[in-house]
């Protein structure tokens, strides 16, 4: 929240009825402004009050929807400068171009290295998102007939690119539903490109020259036009200049607080290399210095994939742990027989540990329990993977029901549990498992639970 809690006491009603939960309205206005309320908690606040608070609330970059479904992207909402400072909030949108002169072969090529180019990793899907639709023709219905087409192909989220308001519109006809990024309002077709942002309800590029002062005037006249879904590209086609904007850009919005520049920007890597792998490294700058979109000129996996990993490990936030849902994994069709093993919740230990356990192919039960994505060793020596904890944990989550036997197999480096754990379990065999989830298969081998 941008505003003091004293400035938001000025905007309330001052009646101090208690409606929202809080004793006064300045009570109110003190947790609004830390935080720990909600507007909507005030049934008395005024539509006034409620954009001047909605908009002072708003971070400095403004959060940018594009594409509808599976592929939809969030870009901006950015809210540090530096990623140690806290987080980054929305990963980079990753697109290809097509052109509309593009021959049917290479449009298919691309089309399914889209679709081939899905990874899971840790639990989150990895993929790129948009396709960016040149027009080369200058026809309204040449360009209809192409995004269509395309739009027959795939449900990817879409940019439609076309300097030309004719050829935008007869394109977002049949898009719009899809909430495509329209590129791009000019400084010359502002006047006929704008409006249709708000007529299509699409987010819209600003197109600079080259020159910074130039898309601040573009996006102070969509501003003026009460047009806020904004993604700026300066114009600027070469490294040094485009990464000194996206600083600056950067800086402006969230130091300075300047609207005009307090949007994502999209960088045509395509249009800064002269081969695939410079592009990468030029996709790779600008996934690390605040891009919003990058466009490259086709998906290869050797450029991609890096660049899916790179951004994922950008994007997660440094200070919470990548975690799994606590409880009861049936890995390889297990029984009342299978043998019952436990570890903790942090992302990279439950992927590595349940992989050994498929690909070794042994039914067995995995608990996971909740150790606030801390990996068992740390979670031990925080007191988060106790011999008591474990075991209310097993008691609880009801494997008990599952199985005949009264084995359960500990994480090696958790062996000092062992005897408060089958204390707190009663009845029950621990067993001190292998170090190294590596060491899983061979173990399960012999391993049979009594
Ligand atoms: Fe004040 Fe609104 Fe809370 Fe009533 S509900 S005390 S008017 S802030």
């Amino acid at each position: 929240m941008g505003m003091t809690g004293i400035e938001i006491f000025k905007l309330l009603p001052k009646t101090n009825c208690g409606e929202c939960g809080a004793p006064t309205c300045l009570a109110f206005a003190m947790n609004l402004a830390s935080g720990k309320a909600e507007l909507d908690q005030c049934p008395y606040v005024s539509e006034e009050t409620k954009k001047i608070l909605a908009e002072q609330s708003a971070p400095p970059i403004r959060t940018v929807n594009i594409g509808t479904g599976d592929y939809a992207i969030e870009v901006g909402g950015e809210l540090v400068q530096f990623r140690h400072e806290k987080t980054f909030n929305n990963p980079t949108g990753i697109g290809c171009l097509i052109t509309s002169d593009e021959d049917d072969a290479s449009i298919q090529g691309k089309i399914e290295r889209f679709k081939a180019l899905q990874f899971e990793r840790v639990g989150v899907m990895m993929r790129p998102e948009l396709f960016a639709l040149l027009d080369k023709s200058n026809d309204p219905a040449n360009f209809k007939a192409f995004v269509e087409k395309i739009m027959g192909m795939t449900d990817a989220s879409l940019i439609l690119m076309s300097p030309n308001p004719q050829v935008m519109e007869a394109a977002l006809e049949v898009a719009k539903d899809r909430k495509p990024l329209i590129y791009a309002v000019t400084m010359k077709n502002g006047p006929k490109m704008a409006p249709l942002a708000k007529k299509y309800g699409c987010p819209v590029v600003a197109r600079g020259d080259g020159q910074l002062d130039t898309v601040i005037k573009i996006t102070q006249n969509l501003l003026k036009m009460e047009i806020k879904d904004v993604v700026i590209d300066t114009g600027a086609r070469d490294l040094k200049t485009q990464f000194t904007h996206n600083v600056m850009i950067r800086r402006a919005a969230l130091v300075d607080r300047f609207r005009p520049l307090g949007f994502p920007t999209i960088v045509f890597a395509n249009e800064m290399a002269s081969s695939l792998e410079e592009e990468t490294l030029v996709a790779a700058t600008f996934i690390a210095k605040y891009g919003g979109i990058v466009i490259l000129s086709d998906l290869q996996p050797h450029s991609v994939y890096p660049l899916l990993l790179q951004r994922l490990n950008i994007f997660t936030d440094p200070q919470r742990p990548m975690t799994t849902e606590p409880g009861i994994y049936p890995i390889n069709n297990p029984d009342e027989n299978s043998p019952v093993l436990v570890t903790c919740n942090f992302s990279l230990t439950y992927f590595i540990v349940s992989g050994e356990i498929e690909a070794c192919r042994q039914p067995a039960w995995l608990l996971v329990k909740d150790t606030e994505g801390l990996s068992v060793m740390t979670a031990w020596a925080a007191g988060k993977f106790s011999g008591e904890d474990v075991g209310m944990f097993v008691k609880k989550c009801g494997i008990g029901d599952k199985i005949k036997h009264k084995s359960i197999v500990i994480p090696g480096y958790a062996a000092a549990i062992s005897g408060e754990l089958e204390e707190e379990l009663g009845g029950w065999n621990v067993v001190v498992g292998p170090r190294e989830a590596s060491q899983i298969p061979k173990f399960l081998k012999v391993f049979k639970p009594e």
